[in-house]
């Protein structure tokens, strides 16, 4: 009787699997709508609903605090497949900058693969006197005191670049936190803040149509994609070193049933390799992962290592930090 009963569970357990998914999949993006995190997010949610069920993936956009909000509301989330994570490098960049996490980046998530790795640009309003590198280093000199840089809030990518950058200088600036960099891109158009470090996913339109000044890429190689190819690496300009990708990765709450993991992970795969998907996000300066990354385990170890060596530098540019 009793074994009855427990086959009877087991039978229900993996039934329930099975028809995962059978309603919509929330993905949580956490930071605004419009900006880099969200277009990857809402690129992918097209290509991935493919591989589940063909149910609804939809984005919700949680921003603040440099996207430490949305993955707390996804940590503390039911785990039951319904609501995911999609986080960029702040996932590891986070631990170094807060005193208090609001959750434990290698223990409250299951670590299901990563999405894309994204250079960043650095830009200025189209109004700034400086052309080129030199000149807008010179301006900088200038005007200490007086530079608005804006970014995503502490955490962020656009933090941590902006956060090197004022210590590789040594010029200190007044930092503009915004709940993405979508918002903050619309200030920049403005002329409201003067400098910003964003990604190619974002920054490549704004490139293209002369909206932006565009001074220099924070990889250590310079980009391929057209808009892109003229632009010096800062490393190449003088900051020796300088060095930021950025990469995505997707999460569920700690605790979402294997087989639930490894169907999204199957669905991720698939999606990685839907050609328009790659297009897509090639045009705007990423690249999409196809290493062992893709799994949940090297996914995770990836982040470990990431949070190694982004701790001590960060720490070291202190004095920079708002
Ligand atoms: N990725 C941006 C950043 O970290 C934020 C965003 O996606 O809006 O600065």
């Amino acid at each position: 009787m009793k074994k009855t009963l427990i086959a009877l569970t087991l039978a229900g357990l993996a039934g329930a699997a099975a028809a995962y998914p059978d309603k919509p999949i929330t993905i949580v993006v956490p930071f605004a709508a419009g900006g880099p995190t969200d277009k990857v997010a809402r690129d992918l949610a097209v290509v991935l609903a493919k591989g589940l069920n063909n149910q609804t993936v939809i984005i919700e956009n949680v921003g603040g605090a440099g996207g430490t909000l949305g993955a707390a509301k996804v940590a503390k989330a039911a785990p039951d497949g319904y609501t995911l994570l999609l986080h960029h490098i702040g996932m590891a960049t986070s631990p170094a900058l807060y005193r208090k996490m609001p959750y434990d980046t290698l223990n409250d998530f299951e670590y299901i693969g990563m999405v894309n790795e994204v250079p960043m640009t650095l830009i200025g309003r189209s109004t700034l006197p400086a052309n080129n590198y030199a000149e807008l280093v010179k301006w900088l000199e200038a005007n200490k005191g007086k530079i608005n840089l804006a970014n995503a809030g502490l955490g962020a990518a656009s933090h941590l670049c902006g956060l090197l950058f004022q210590q590789a200088l040594k010029i200190d600036m007044t930092t503009v936190p915004y709940k993405g960099t979508a918002p903050a891109m619309t200030d920049l158009l403005g002329g409201q803040v003067d400098i910003m470090c964003d990604q190619t996913t974002n920054t490549t339109g704004q490139i293209e149509a002369g909206k932006v000044k565009a001074f220099a890429v924070t990889t250590t190689k310079r980009l391929t994609t057209p808009a892109l190819s003229k632009l010096p690496t800062l490393d190449e300009s003088g900051l020796k070193g300088f060095n930021v990708s950025i990469w995505h990765g997707m999460y569920a709450p700690k605790g979402t049933p294997k087989a639930i993991v490894d169907q999204i992970n199957t669905a991720m795969r698939a999606a990685l390799k839907d050609p328009e998907f790659i297009k897509r996000q090639e045009a705007l300066g990423a690249v999409v992962v196809t290493d062992n990354r893709l799994s949940g385990a090297e996914h995770k170890k990836f982040v470990e290592a990431e949070i190694a060596k982004w701790g001590p530098a960060i720490k070291a540019a202190g004095q920079y930090a708002d």
